[in-house]
């Protein structure tokens, strides 16, 4: 059957507000048509380069502008990155997704550098994912030839609350970004973050934009907000349970096809939560004790939770076949030196001013 890829607001709102119970059948059903509802993908979230970033993301710890106890690093070394890989596949992980705290890629010795890690994890025959800011065509392509799998590049949020969060980019260049993914062979991964202080319309923009881009990102990863002391966010309150199940049922109806990741926040929820997530189509985890910057369940916990759950790790590769790495010296897509201009919307948002403002008094 054909993907519906027009979904409107007022559709995507109604299923999310339908009786609970309704919603959840209905998922869980979508969610059998489409999938193995017992296999549940692991991916393992690296920080490769942590802190120091530029960007104003009201969320984020890593932002350079907001007082936080973060501990950055530098850009790991590919050896690293290798031994990190390692013990993710040996803990049943299929997937290694590397973020760099970065605003956009730029063409040089560090980008090279992390063509060089997607070759050598993808030679582990684990699935590579990169998270690594605003991409060209051409780096999207080098990352492609290096056998990258998967690239994420989050929505956050609809566009209308995009603005609430983040002034120093633009939501079009997230999507300009996806569009240059899309024109290479790498999967799509684009979810966004609930518990940010947006309206269900809000929610329900978020995944107007994802259902009808086409086709449909591969993964969507539902983020609860983890709040973090010294974000312009760290007054939130927490997202209820029931608003996390009704995201992802939703997401499961209106995206069947597409692997629906629960990420950040699962160590706010119970194993009955989570197990309600995964009945309501959520079909991916992060393992591993961290999620880039913020806590996440201890992999033997999560192990133990599948095995209650009767749930089997996803192996590699059984969605899309494994793509070749192309050596460096036989590459065909060199660098351009490229300066793209990534738009910069520069609009006041005053809670972020005013965490800002916090740090200076701070340091
Ligand atoms: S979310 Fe990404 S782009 Fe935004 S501040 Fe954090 S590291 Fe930077």
């Amino acid at each position: 059957m054909a993907l519906k890829h027009d979904w409107t607001k007022e559709e995507i709102l109604e299923i999310y507000n339908k009786p609970f119970m309704e919603l959840l059948y209905e998922a869980a059903t979508v969610h059998r048509q489409h999938h193995d509802p017992n296999t549940v993908q692991v991916s393992t979230l690296l920080s490769i380069k942590t802190g120091g970033c530029p960007e104003d993301c009201g969320y984020c710890p890593q932002a350079a502008r907001y007082h936080t106890d973060l501990e950055g690093n530098d850009l790991m070394s590919v050896n690293q990155v290798k031994a990190q890989a390692l013990r993710a596949k040996a803990s049943g992980s299929s997937r290694v997704c590397m973020g760099a705290a970065w605003r956009n890629v730029k063409d040089g010795e560090e980008f090279d550098n992390v063509l060089e890690m997607v070759r050598t994890i993808n030679k582990l025959d684990m699935e590579v994912c990169c998270t690594l800011g605003m991409l060209t065509e051409n780096q999207a392509q080098r990352l492609a030839e290096a056998g990258l799998y998967a690239y994420n590049h989050n929505l956050d949020s609809s566009e209308e609350y995009y603005k609430e969060v983040i002034s120093t980019r633009g939501y079009q260049d997230r999507l300009d970004t996806i569009g240059n993914v899309r024109k290479t062979n790498v999967t799509v991964c684009s979810g966004g973050i609930i518990g940010m202080g947006e309206s269900e319309a809000d929610r329900a923009g978020m995944l107007v934009a994802l259902s009808t881009l086409n086709p449909q990102p591969e993964s969507v990863p539902i983020n609860a907000l983890v709040p973090v002391e010294g974000t312009p966010l760290e007054e939130q309150e927490p997202v209820p349970i029931w608003d996390m199940i009704r995201m992802v049922a939703t997401t499961r109806i209106v995206m069947p096809e597409t692997q629906v990741r629960l990420s950040a926040g699962r160590t706010q929820m119970s194993r009955e939560g989570q197990a309600m997530c995964f009945f309501a189509g959520a079909n991916s985890i992060f393992a591993g004790d961290k999620l880039l910057t913020t806590p996440n369940p201890d992999v033997n916990e999560d192990m133990e939770m599948f095995k209650m759950l009767g749930l089997n790790p996803q192996k590699a590769f059984e969605k899309k076949s494994q793509p070749e790495s192309v050596d460096a010296d036989k590459s065909q897509f060199q660098s351009q030196g490229e300066k793209p201009k990534w738009t910069r919307p520069g609009h006041k948002i005053d809670r972020n001013l005013e965490a800002q403002g916090k740090a200076k008094t701070k340091a």
